[in-house]
């Protein structure tokens, strides 16, 4: 029996925990009045390039801004079509159609939940062309030029980006990563043969730091990286109002700036995220050595070439609404992620999917649940969830 409530996340204790270096960003502010741009803002830039091994970071104020961003300045035009996978957050589709192009779903792996290659191959080869001219990829039903796939690195493991990155170049895409739920998470390209950051491998990558992700801030934030500089140069300026100097536009532009204070904030936290990335590696250990032995409890998947982040510790049940609803029964809170696939939401009506349309993707939402996963949960909460989650198998 469980004694005490345990819940899904916990962004308490860590700034509870890190009170006085978050305190000390803000009394910095006040006293210098720094609130936009200036040394906090390039000093958290840095330091998550770093973090990255990239180029470039360019804060932004949220995940959704750095896609659309990193969209347009990828080089993205209005009607062209992007790729993406419909097991995702909106925002990554979201931002493909406010930067003008039109989405197109291509389904997820059956063990990892990512960007599947083959089938990303074949919808290529059978729905696609090359122009003889020009080298671009056409969509033949729709006659629009297909410019860029975005694989999404889902609950912190990576795509297989070896893979991607090379159906991409075949077909002249460019790649960039919705890398939001997947910060520090690696994969190991064995064309490069070397372990990649995410947010290093694609022409450009979004990252979010909404306060409940692997790295949060205390409110909304986003980064792009990139390794390209004129991608870089132009997300500086569409965060700016497209300025690159102060009343002289360029370009139209957005406010999409990160503040000061949560950059600082920022900093404190990043040097954290290296233990906090090991304690949500080592609470999936523990959980999957546990459920190992319950039946009807699938675990997460890691293939031999990746090191996930556990943003979302995700299992498959059968009757996923019975078990949430038994586990909450017993204080153990649980998350759907996601409950409906993108392609069937209200918002994509227009584009006339149905259901059967993306199999992978729909028994994935339809079986999923997100346990409890963060790095303060202790090894006696795991033990009780997998108790429990024994508990109802029977
Ligand atoms: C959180 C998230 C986003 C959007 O980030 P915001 O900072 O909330 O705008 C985009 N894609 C994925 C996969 C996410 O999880």
């Amino acid at each position: 029996m469980t004694q005490q409530k345990i819940p899904f996340l916990d962004l308490v204790t860590p700034h509870v925990q890190l009170k006085n270096e978050l305190m000390s960003v803000l009394s910095s502010a006040i006293d210098k009045a720094g609130y936009i741009g200036g040394p906090m803002v390039k000093n958290f830039e840095e330091e998550f390039a770093r973090f990255c091994e990239v180029k470039h970071c360019i804060a932004v104020n949220s995940g959704t801004d750095a896609l659309r961003f990193a969209y347009i300045a990828g080089g993205i035009n209005a009607s062209d079509e992007v790729i993406t996978v419909p097991n995702t957050f909106i925002a990554t589709s979201e931002s493909i159609s406010q930067a003008g192009a039109h989405i197109v779903f291509v389904d997820v792996d059956e063990k990892t939940y990512n960007l599947d290659p083959a089938k990303l191959k074949a919808f290529l080869e059978t729905s696609c062309e090359k122009d003889a001219g020009s080298g671009k990829t056409i969509n033949k039903k729709s006659g629009r030029p297909v410019t860029a796939v975005v694989p999404v690195h889902l609950y912190g493991q990576m795509a297989d980006m070896d893979a991607i990155l090379e159906i991409a170049a075949q077909w002249n895409l460019m790649v960039f990563e919705d890398a939001c739920q997947a910060h520090g998470a690696e994969y190991h390209s064995t064309k490069l043969n070397k372990w990649c950051k995410a947010g290093s491998m694609g022409r450009a990558t979004a990252f979010s730091f909404y306060p409940g992700k692997n790295l949060g801030a205390l409110g909304e934030g986003g980064a792009i990286t990139t390794n390209d500089d004129e991608i870089a140069r132009v997300c500086r300026c569409l965060r700016d109002h497209g300025q690159a100097q102060k009343y002289y536009h360029d370009m139209e532009g957005y406010n999409g700036r990160l503040d000061a204070i949560q950059c600082g904030f920022l900093t404190v936290k990043l040097k954290h995220l290296p233990g906090w990335t090991e304690a949500r590696r080592k609470n999936a250990k523990q959980y999957n050595e546990l459920l190992k032995s319950v039946a009807g409890v699938i675990a997460p998947f890691e293939p031999e070439w990746s090191k996930a982040v556990y943003h979302l510790f995700i299992v498959r049940v059968n009757d996923r609404e019975a078990v949430q609803k038994k586990l909450g029964e017993k204080g153990i809170n649980t998350g759907l992620h996601y409950p409906v696939p993108l392609h069937l939401q209200k918002a994509y009506s227009h584009l006339g999917h149905k259901s059967g349309d993306f199999p992978v993707t729909e028994k994935a939402a339809a079986e999923i649940l997100s346990l409890p996963m963060f790095p303060g949960l202790t090894e006696e909460q795991i033990v009780a969830v997998a108790d429990e989650l024994r508990e109802i198998a029977k």
